[in-house]
This record gives structure tokens, sequence and C-alpha cells, in this order.
């Protein structure tokens, strides 16, 4: 039998608040356990939620940026059900009027094809706290600094048909709402959290599998795996004459399988009802204009613009655009003097890869656009060759200052003078007549032995068109 796949995923993105959805208390990660929940978020009797409008806002920039119908006016409800970590025994969310509606986005897979999946809805909710289990004997500890993070859901239709697209997907949604500047995007902190649901189907029956649903996977390297092993147990199940059974399951990366953790809860055993202590929350147009106005450049347009603007390739124009901060580092390399396609190089292949070897991301950069810029003058104006530049950029990384500053202490200037060059290819041709000879006898790849013997003697300092052409003529005179 073939199996076609079917995924469809819901994505829980932390919005980038400073105070949680319904009270003040921070949201800044990794503070000692409940020194962030304040009187709200620990359900104490009495007291209200207040809505925080930055997560309002943070809501209707994604819901603009993926052409969504806007909810102009959305419900909060409430979640019921019973969690040490929920101390209120329901959670706000939103279910019947979400603030964002039906909208699509563009995915592109690796072999250049692209296809646009469905998005149902994106909603508020809180965040629960977090129960701890490693750190007690026989004991679970509660933290609630965790409790009343505002987050949003968005869900997909059920348009994907292979774990390719899903991981696509998600990384796309990954990419927009760290452009947006709505979600930090730090997966290892929990700021992005994906339940993946998988089902399988014969090719050509147009009725869906019953699915599983994979909760709370924080990489893309494991999403991929779950969704793999989810597919070949489902697969199993199936040949081998069973049925699948509609359950939520945990994805174990240690043991890199999935396993039951408890059977499919319905809508409506979570009792939902409109939150009596909230508002519905009504968007005016002129908010909305507001945010149109204030939305930044969005990935595919900032790849277009970056093929056309600084006439690059396609490739390494996605290479630059795939992040906002490695796509403004870039510009300020431009801006600061560097050749567009000879900055795109540098930025991605020496310093991407002097980053990736230090373990650092860009933000921590111990080169500033400015210093790269400054560089790259210095190649076009064949000061420095390329070599010497590689010489010359560890030197601004180690922080002995810039280009100009470095390459004059450190004598590095190009030799372009021809009376200078003369005289030591003169040596080098009277002290290896041996060679000589066996060039002119037509071994014509000694050439390269002979420039190397000039930059040796220059310490790599010689312009090498120039050591290549003058070489050349006294060799063949
Ligand atoms: P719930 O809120 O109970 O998880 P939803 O109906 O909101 O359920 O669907 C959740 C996700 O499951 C959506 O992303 C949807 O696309 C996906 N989904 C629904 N049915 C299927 C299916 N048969 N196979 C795969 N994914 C599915
Ligand atoms: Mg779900």
């Amino acid at each position: 039998m073939q199996w076609e796949t079917v995924i469809g995923l819901e994505v829980h993105t932390q919005l980038a608040t400073k105070s949680k959805i319904f009270s003040g208390a921070s949201t800044a990660y990794g503070a000692a356990p409940n020194t962030q929940a304040c009187n709200v978020d620990l359900a104490l009797p009495g007291v209200l939620p207040v809505l925080n409008r930055e997560a309002v806002n943070c809501a209707l920039k994604f819901g603009v940026a993926i052409g969504a119908e806007i909810g102009k006016r959305s419900v909060f409800a409430r979640k019921n059900y019973f969690y040490p970590d929920l101390p209120k025994g329901y959670q706000i969310s939103q279910f019947e009027l979400p603030i964002v509606g039906k909208g699509e986005l563009t995915i592109e897979m690796e072999n250049g094809e692209s296809k646009v999946i469905g998005i149902t809805r994106a909603h508020l909710e809180e965040d629960a706290g977090k129960s701890l289990h490693e750190d007690f004997h026989g004991l679970s500890g509660i933290d609630l600094n965790r409790a009343g993070t505002p987050l949003l859901e968005i869900v997909s239709e059920p348009d994907m048909r292979s774990i390719k697209e899903a991981v696509a997907y998600a990384r796309k949604i990954h990419q927009l709402v760290v452009y947006l500047g709505i979600c930090d995007g730090n997966m290892q902190e929990g700021s992005f959290r994906v339940d993946a649901n998988l089902s399988i189907r014969p090719y050509g029956q147009e009725a869906f599998g019953t699915r599983t649903e994979l909760k709370n996977i924080n990489s893309f390297r494991f999403l991929e795996r779950a969704l793999n092993y989810e597919l070949d147990r489902q697969i199993d199940v199936l040949e081998g004459g069973g049925r699948i059974v509609q359950e939520t399951r945990l994805y174990d990366a240690d043991k890199d399988e999935t396993r039951s953790m408890r059977s499919k809860e319905e809508a409506n055993d979570y009792r939902y009802f409109p939150d009596p202590d909230l508002l519905p929350v009504e968007i005016d147009e002129s908010l909305l204009e507001q945010i149109r106005d204030e939305m930044p450049e969005l990935p595919t347009a900032k790849l277009q613009r970056f093929i056309q603007e600084y006439a690059l390739g396609e490739k390494e124009a996605k290479a630059l655009t795939a992040s906002r901060p490695l796509a403004d580092y870039y510009e300020a390399v431009v801006k600061a003097g560097g050749e567009t396609k000879m900055a795109a190089n540098w930025v991605t292949m020496e310093l991407g890869g002097a980053l990736n070897k230090a373990g650092l991301s860009l933000v921590d950069s111990p080169v500033s656009p400015e210093q790269m810029g400054g560089l790259l003058k210095r190649i076009a104006d064949k000061t420095i060759s390329g070599k010497i530049a590689k010489q010359v950029f560890e030197a601004i990384w180690n922080g002995e200052g810039d280009a100009d500053g470095v390459i004059e202490a450190k004598g590095l200037k190009q030799i372009t003078d021809t009376g200078a060059i003369e005289p030591i290819i003169d040596d080098i041709i009277a002290n290896n007549l041996k060679q000589v000879e066996q060039f002119r006898a037509g071994k014509e790849k000694l050439l390269g032995f002979f420039v190397g013997q000039v930059m040796k003697a220059t310490r790599g300092k010689a312009n090498p068109e120039q050591v290549n052409e003058l070489l050349l003529k006294k060799l063949k005179a």
C-alpha cells in the first residue's frame, strides 16, 4: 500500500512583550522560581486580569503579515482543566472568535518549488507555569514565572503532505515571527514550540485518516525525527491490521521515539466559555492602519530587493536574508563601502565561518559592519590582496583596530610598484635556472612555482596580477 502523509502544525510563539498578557509581572527568562509571578499569575482571589496592549499589537502584526482576516471583535475564553501549574483551574485563551482568522503562508522547498499553506487562525492565550520534576526527591516543584506569558498559537490547515514540507513551514513561521520582532525565536528557552499532527491515508482516498498529536517539540531537528518515527509507527500499525487511536503523544529525543501521553480530549471537554473578567477586544481601522504602516520589510520582499539592488544570485540573497540581523549586517557593510558581491562573500564565508568556529552569534561579532566595509574597500582599491585581507580580518577580529590601521602597522600594503617587484623576480629567475629551462621547454605549469617564490619573498604583498604578468614576460623572453 502507498500511504500519503497529512500534517498540520500548531505553533506556540511566545510574544516578546516586557510584561505578561494579563498582569504587570516581568516575562524575562531565567529568574529564580516564583519571583516573577504576581497575584494575578498566582490566581489569588479577587484579582482581575488586564489585557496587555502590546500582545494585541504583536498578534495584529502577524495577522497583517500573512494577509489574514483580522477579527475586528475577538473574545477571550476560559479553557477549563486541572493541572498543578495552572492555579486558576483554567487557561485564558480564545476559542470561537480569535484575533487572527484565515490567512496563508508560502513555503519554498529545497528543490525550488513553492507551496501555499493555509493558516486556519492565530489566537492569543496565556502560558501555564512549569512543573519541575528533577530537583526534588519524590516531589514536584512548581514554578509560576512562566504563568501568564503571552502566546500566539498559530494553527495551520492540514495542508502539508510530507515531513519536509512540515519542517519548511515551521522554519518559515519562525523566520517570520522573528522578522516581525514579535518573538525572540529562542527555541531552547521554549519561545517557539510546535505541536505536530500527523495522519496517513491511502493515496487517492479523500477522507483523512485518524491523526495523532506530538506535543511540545522545541527544535526543527526533533520535529523531523519525531514525525519520521510517528509516520513509520502509523504505517506499521495500519499494515499490521490495527487502527490508529486519536491521542496525544510525546516525543522522547533520547530514545528517538514517540509514546502515548493521553487520549485526545475533545474541545467540549474543556467547557469553554467567554471569560466574564475580560471585555471583548475591538480593533479599529486606525490601529490596523498604524500596524500596516509600521510593518517591516518581510523576508520574501527583502530577498527580491537584495537580488535586484545588490545584483546577487538567488542563493546568496537567500542566505543573507535568512535572518534580519544578518541582512542588516550585510547592508551596513555595503553602506560602509563594501562592493556588493564581495561583501556577500565575506559576510557569509569569512565572517560566518569565524563566528561558527568561535561559537558566536552575529550580534556578538567582534568585527563590526563598518570595519568589514573598510577592509573590503582596501581589497577593491588594491591596497591589499584578497589573501592578505584574511590576515587583516583576523587582526580586526582580535581587536587590533580597523583595516587601515592594521595594514599600516603590519606593513601589509600591497607592492604594486613594478620597480620594486622586478629585481625580486630577476633574483628568483637567476637562482632557479633549472626550472627556467624546464618552463621554456614547455612545462608551463611551473609558473605557479615562480609566483609562489615571489609571494614568499614579498611575504604575500606583491600584487598577484603584476607578478604574473612580469614573470611571463621575463620567462618567455
Ligand atoms: P485540537 O485543537 O484539538 O488540537 P484542531 O482541530 O484545532 O484540534 O486541529 C489541530 C491541528 O491538527 C491543526 O493544525 C490541523 O491542521 C491538524 N489536523 C486536523 N486533522 C488532521 C488530520 N487528519 N491529519 C493531520 N493533521 C490534522
Ligand atoms: Mg492541539
